[in-house]
C-alpha cells in the first residue's frame, strides 16, 4: 500500500514515449478522480497593491499505480482523445465548488477564480452547456469566473474556437489567453480569439532583469497588449527584479513563486490573511 502511493522517480513519466503515453493513458482511464484528482490554487497579485485580486487552480493527479504525475505530462495525452472533456469537467465542477465554499470572502473581495481549459474541451459546445447549467443553478457565478485557454496543439477548429469563447464570454466570464510567446500561442491569437487578458509565459519572463533585448520585447508586448485594451498578467514571476520590471512596464498582474506556489485550501487560508504582498 505505501510502496504503491510512492512518487516514481524523477524522469519516469516524461510521458516522452509512446508506451508511457499508452500508460498514463491507461491509468488515467481507470482512475478514480474524486479520490486522485485535487485542485491547487496559485494566487494572483495587483502589481500596484500587493493584494491577491486572483486565483488560479492547477490539477494534482495521484495514482495509486503510478504515482504524482504532473498536468504538464498527463494533459497532452489527454488532449489526444476526448478524454480532456471528462478531466475538464471534474475540474469545472469541482473549481464551481470551491467559489461555492469560499463564496462569501471572494465575493468581498471581487476577485477571479481561473481554471485551465483546453480548447479541445470547447470542440463539440457541450462545455459551454455544463458552464451555463452551472450559472442557472447558481453555483458559478460568471463575474468572479476566469478561463485560462491553454494548448499544447495548435487549435483545429480556430472558427469554432472563437465562437464557443464568445459564448463564455457573453456570459460574462473573463476569457484570458495562457503561455503566451511560446509555441502555437501567437499574435494572431490577440487578433481573432475573444480574451480579455493575456498571460506572459515564464519564458518569457526569465530574462527581463539581465538582458536588455528580452526587457524590450516584454516591455512592447505588454504595450502591445494593452493597446488592443487587454489586461495583462505576468506568470514565473520567480525573484522581486522579475516583478519590478514587470510592474514597470505597467503589467496589472503578476503571479510566480515569488509570492506564492499552488497552495491548498488551507495553505490558502494563512496566505490571505498575510496580504498584501510587497511589490
Ligand atoms: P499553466 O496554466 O501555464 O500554469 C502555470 C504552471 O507554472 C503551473 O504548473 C504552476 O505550478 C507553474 N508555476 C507557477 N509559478 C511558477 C514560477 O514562478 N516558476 C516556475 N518554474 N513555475 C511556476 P503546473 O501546475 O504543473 O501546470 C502545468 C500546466 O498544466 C499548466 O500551465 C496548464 O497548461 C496545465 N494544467 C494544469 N491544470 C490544468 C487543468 O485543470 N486543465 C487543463 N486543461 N490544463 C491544466
Ligand atoms: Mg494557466
Ligand atoms: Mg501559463
Ligand atoms: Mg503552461
Amino acid at each position: 500500500e505505501s510502496s504503491g502511493k510512492m512518487p516514481p522517480p524523477v524522469g519516469e513519466y516524461s510521458g516522452s514515449n509512446i508506451a508511457q503515453s499508452h500508460d498514463v493513458l491507461q491509468h488515467l482511464k481507470s482512475a478514480d478522480f474524486d479520490n486522485e484528482f485535487s485542485l491547487v490554487y496559485q494566487p494572483k497579485v495587483c502589481a500596484k497593491t500587493g493584494r491577491i485580486v486572483g486565483l488560479e487552480s492547477l490539477l494534482r493527479w495521484n495514482s495509486p499505480i503510478a504515482g504524482v504525475i504532473p498536468p504538464d505530462v498527463f494533459i497532452p495525452i489527454a488532449e489526444e482523445g476526448s478524454f480532456i472533456n471528462d478531466i475538464g469537467e471534474w475540474v469545472l465542477n469541482e473549481t464551481a465548488r470551491f467559489q461555492m465554499r469560499w463564496r462569501s470572502f471572494t465575493l468581498s473581495k471581487g476577485f477571479r477564480l481561473a481554471f485551465n481549459v483546453s480548447p479541445k474541451q470547447l470542440r463539440d459546445g457541450c462545455f459551454v452547456e455544463k458552464v451555463k447549467a452551472l450559472i442557472s443553478s447558481g453555483d458559478l457565478i460568471p463575474e468572479y469566473t476566469c478561463i485560462e485557454i491553454t494548448e499544447s496543439a495548435a487549435i483545429d477548429d480556430f472558427e469554432d474556437c472563437c465562437k464557443q469563447l464568445t459564448k463564455l464570454s457573453d456570459l460574462g466570464i473573463e476569457v484570458a489567453i495562457d503561455d503566451f510567446g511560446t509555441g502555437h500561442t501567437a499574435i494572431n491569437y490577440l487578433l481573432k480569439l475573444p480574451a480579455h487578458v493575456v498571460k506572459l509565459d515564464r519564458s518569457l519572463i526569465q530574462g527581463v532583469d539581465s538582458e536588455e533585448k528580452s526587457y524590450n520585447v516584454v516591455k512592447n508586448v505588454v504595450a502591445m497588449a494593452q493597446s488592443i485594451g487587454m489586461k495583462v498578467v505576468a506568470e514565473g514571476i520567480e525573484i522581486a527584479q522579475h516583478a519590478l520590471c514587470l510592474k514597470n512596464m505597467g503589467c496589472e498582474e503578476l503571479q510566480g513563486y515569488h509570492y506564492s506556489k499552488p497552495l491548498t485550501e488551507d495553505q490558502l487560508l494563512k496566505a490571505l490573511a498575510q496580504q498584501p504582498y510587497k511589490v
